[in-house]
């Protein structure tokens, strides 16, 4: 009888400590999803720098965290247009469209790679998975504990 007891209490024991430690790893892989949600947040939008750059030309840069290079093309975009009487416009505006665009893209990419940097590599599909993670979403291969 005691030995069933202490069976009993050894099964219950193993079973707290299992579910202490799936709680444990829930917790960590919600901090991880905060982190990349709270870094999916700093996205930044195209046509919102291309916006911004046309009504101030190089505030789309600021808006891409380039503030330094922001606070230069403004005055000497503005400079420009007035030795040019407004005809520089024909050349600054289509490399702040275009740049807009990229500067966006290029605040994205490196955005992405700190994502990326965050998640683990699957060893069978090379996927990037959550570093929580025991089994891979994408292939279902089986991490060893
Ligand atoms: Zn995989």
């Amino acid at each position: 009888m005691l030995e069933i007891l202490n069976l009993i209490k050894a099964v219950g024991g193993g079973v707290k400590v299992k579910s202490i430690g799936a709680w444990r790893m829930k917790v960590e892989a919600k901090k991880t999803w905060m982190e990349i949600d709270s870094l999916e947040k700093k996205r930044k939008n195209g046509w919102a720098a291309v916006g911004l750059n046309l009504i101030f030309p190089g505030f789309g840069y600021i808006y891409c965290g380039k503030i330094l290079l922001g606070v230069i093309v403004f005055p000497v975009a503005i400079g420009i247009l007035i030795v040019t009487i407004g005809f520089g416009a024909f050349v600054i505006y289509p490399i702040l469209i275009i740049d807009g665009f990229l500067a966006a893209n290029r605040y994205n990419i490196k955005l992405d790679e700190e994502i990326r940097g965050i998640m683990k590599t699957c060893p069978k599909c090379a996927e990037k998975i959550l570093p929580e993670a025991k089994v891979c979403k994408h292939c279902s291969y089986e991490f060893p504990e």
